[in-house]
């Protein structure tokens, strides 16, 4: 079985992605050519850079991929890990032009990617290899708030974010728009309350209109509401933690977390912020009292609940598992945990998929209006408090949206094609705030 610490390559995870992007396709009557134009990546981004750590020069990989540059910016995360690799910033971009689409927020599809293990990196060196990627892109004109906007993903945070925009600034000296150039900053330093949780949140208001829409609350086999419902988690990193915690807040109970030390498990559930400082405190899940250890956590992933939320990497539900999880409902919370294989085999079995599309889409929504209050150059703490409200109401009014709209895969590209052809006066977003 796969580990999430034997990370799938990412060539397998985006070959997946186009195996979904194909099939969609077909559906699609759209000319031939859109269609390849549509799916081929736009621009690919590669670089190696020195940065001093410990008294000796260490090369870094660095990567950015645009997917489309239909809409200005593109827009997407980027990722610290040391499984970062082309194919899988490709497959990650990708999904993100889908993503956009999807939600009707007007960006075109990009992410970023550095080769770094930053749970064992000093902060000073996350800094210095966060800054020279920053200068990297700045100075081939690859970033910018017209030309593509990154934003935290796996291993990056509004910290990272904020080093990224202070770069830039110092680039772009006098540019008044400079701030819009990533999102996902500290709220004292061109934020927006509530980008932080916004990801969870939005998986957590699309399970919870997934299971008060009755026909599909019937598929499942489930009583409706989100109450009392087991959920298990992988992945307590900032989508999860929220998720997890908006979910229990609500009334379910989290019998599972699973992480990449080993998982825990606990039938009457486990209290997600007491994890999450046992995790802190111990550097591990393992051990939490009243818990069962699972030392292979993907073990954890096959145990007995209502919902399985993977929010950590790609390919976590693949042919090899598929068969054996016993969830009713799959969230996806990560981008891309599902095979195409997979899903193929979970459909067979009647178990309801949340596509990652729009179920972790609400990262991005809130980005989009972190994105607009920095280019009106709006004053934090006047106008700012109402853009904040409205933004947080866009997010449920989005996820809850889109959740009745969409989900076989086919029905995935088709919406795309629906909201690039309505394209934004159908979306409500430009009678925003400001
Ligand atoms: N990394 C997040 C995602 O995968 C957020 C992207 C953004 O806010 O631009 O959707």
């Amino acid at each position: 079985m796969t580990n999430t610490n034997e990370q799938v390559k990412g060539k397998d995870f985006y070959e997946s992605v186009l195996q979904f992007y194909d099939r969609a396709a077909s559906f699609s009557k759209l000319d031939p050519g859109i269609i390849a134009q549509i799916r081929a990546c736009n621009s690919i981004y590669k670089v190696n850079f020195p940065v001093e750590v410990d008294g000796h020069v260490q090369v870094f990989e660095g990567i950015r991929v645009q997917h489309s540059h239909h809409k200005l910016p593109s827009k997407g995360g980027i990722r610290y890990s040391v499984y970062v690799d082309e194919e899988e910033v490709m497959a990650l971009a990708t999904l993100m032009t889908f993503k956009c689409a999807l939600v009707d927020v007007p960006f075109g599809g990009a992410k970023g990617g550095v080769k770094i293990n930053p749970r064992t990196t000093s902060v000073q060196t996350l800094e210095r290899v966060t800054r020279r990627y920053a200068s990297e892109l700045i100075k081939k004109n690859l970033i910018g708030p017209g030309m593509d906007v990154p934003a935290p993903d796996y291993g990056t945070g509004s910290r990272e974010m904020a080093w990224i925009a202070d770069t830039y600034m110092t680039f772009k000296y006098g540019d008044t728009n400079a701030l819009g150039c990533v999102t996902g900053k500290p709220v004292g330093q061109g934020g927006i309350r509530g980008r932080t949780e916004a990801t969870g949140l939005g998986v957590f208001y699309g399970l919870r209109e997934l299971l008060l829409d009755e026909p599909m609350v019937q598929k499942t086999g489930l009583t409706p509401g989100i109450r009392g419902k087991r959920i298990i988690v992988q992945g307590l990193g900032n989508v999860g933690y929220y998720a997890a915690h908006f979910c229990q807040a609500a009334g379910a109970i989290i019998t599972g977390i699973a992480e990449r030390e080993g998982g825990i498990f606990n039938a009457n559930g486990l209290d997600v912020a007491a994890v999450f400082k046992h995790r802190e405190e111990t550097g591990s899940v393992l051990g939490f009292e009243g818990a069962q250890d699972v030392t292979n956590s993907l073990d954890l992933l096959e145990y007995e609940c209502d919902v399985l939320l993977p929010a950590a990497l790609e390919n976590q539900i693949h042919e090899g598992n598929a068969a054996n999880i016993k969830a009713r409902i799959i969230a996806e919370g990560a981008n891309g945990p599902t095979t195409q294989s997979a899903e193929k085999i979970l459909v067979a079995r009647g178990i309801v998929i949340l596509p990652d599309l729009y179920l972790n889409a609400g990262g991005v929504t809130v980005s989009y209006f972190e994105w607009l209050k920095n280019l009106s150059n709006v004053r934090f703490g006047r106008m700012g408090k109402r853009a904040e409200e409205n933004a947080m109401r866009r997010l449920v009014e989005t996820i809850e949206r889109t959740t009745g709209k969409t989900v076989t895969p086919e029905e995935r590209l088709l919406i795309v094609h629906g909201a690039d052809e309505i394209d934004l006066v159908r979306s409500g977003l430009e009678d925003t705030m400001i």
